[in-house]
C-alpha cells in the first residue's frame, strides 16, 4: 500500500488528469491560524487531514464560466465541485481514503481558499488580494477536498515580491476605492457585489476590475 506521500503525489496528477488547471497540497493544521483566520477571528479549519487545492483558469474570453446565479453559484464553480467529488470517489475507490469535498461558502463549512491556495504553493498573494499563478495570473478560481491523510510540510515559496515593480492597474482600476490606503477593504468590495446582486438580474457578472487589469501571468 503506499503511503500518504505517494498518494497525494499521485492526487494531484489525478486532479490534473480530471481538469484542474493547478493543484498543490497543505496540511489542515496550517490553515488554522492563517492571515485570513486572524483577520476574521475565526478558526481557519480544523487541525487533521490535508486538503488538496484544485484551481481553474477563468480565461476572460470564458466570461460564462463566472456568472453567478442566486442558489446555483458559477459554472466554474459546478465544474470545480464536479472535479473535486470525482477526486474524492477515486481517493475513496483506490485507495480507501476518507475524503470530502469542502463546500464553496465559509458560512457552510468552507475553508479561506486563497489562503490555502497560497500555502499550498500555487501562487502568492497579489495586492488586488488574489492569488497570482503562475502562468494564470490571478485569473483562477479554487475549491478544496479535505483527505484523510498526513501531508508532508513544503515551506511556502519564497522570492520576489509577486508585484514588485508594478504600477498598481488593480488599485487604479477598482470602480469602489477598495484599497484605500493601498490594504485591501472587504467591505467596499462586498458593497459592490451586493449592489449587483441588488439588480435582480439572474445571472450576475460581478465586478473583476481588479483582476483583469492585472498583467500578471499574461
Ligand atoms: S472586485 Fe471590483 S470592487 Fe472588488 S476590489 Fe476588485 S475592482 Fe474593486
Ligand atoms: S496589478 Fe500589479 S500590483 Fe496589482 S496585483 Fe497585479 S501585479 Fe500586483
Amino acid at each position: 500500500m503506499p503511503d500518504d506521500p505517494e498518494i497525494i503525489r499521485a492526487a494531484i496528477r489525478k486532479a490534473h488528469e480530471l481538469g484542474a488547471d493547478v493543484a498543490g497540497t497543505v496540511p489542515a493544521k496550517r490553515l488554522v491560524d492563517c492571515p485570513s483566520a486572524i483577520a476574521e477571528k475565526r478558526p481557519g479549519s480544523q487541525d487533521r487531514g490535508t486538503y488538496i487545492v484544485l484551481g481553474l483558469s477563468h480565461d476572460p474570453e470564458h466570461p460564462e464560466l463566472d456568472l453567478w446565479e442566486a442558489g446555483r453559484g458559477t459554472p466554474g464553480d459546478r465544474i470545480l465541485a464536479r472535479i473535486g467529488k470525482d477526486l474524492v470517489r477515486w481517493l475513496q475507490e483506490d485507495y480507501g481514503v476518507r475524503a470530502r469535498l469542502i463546500p464553496y461558502r465559509l458560512e457552510d463549512g468552507g475553508i479561506y481558499l486563497k489562503d490555502a491556495a497560497s500555502l499550498a504553493g500555487i501562487g502568492r498573494m497579489g495586492r488586488n488580494n488574489l492569488v497570482l499563478v503562475p502562468g494564470y495570473g490571478p485569473r483562477v478560481r479554487f475549491r478544496a477536498v479535505w483527505a484523510d491523510m498526513d501531508c508532508p510540510e513544503e515551506p511556502s515559496p519564497e522570492g520576489e515580491a509577486p508585484c514588485a515593480g508594478c504600477e498598481e492597474y488593480c488599485i487604479r482600476a477598482c470602480p469602489m476605492d477598495a484599497f484605500p490606503t493601498g490594504k485591501f477593504s472587504r467591505e467596499r468590495c462586498l458593497a459592490r457585489m451586493d449592489a449587483d446582486k441588488a439588480t435582480g438580474r439572474e445571472r450576475i457578472d460581478h465586478c473583476r476590475a481588479c483582476e483583469l487589469a492585472c498583467p500578471a501571468g499574461g
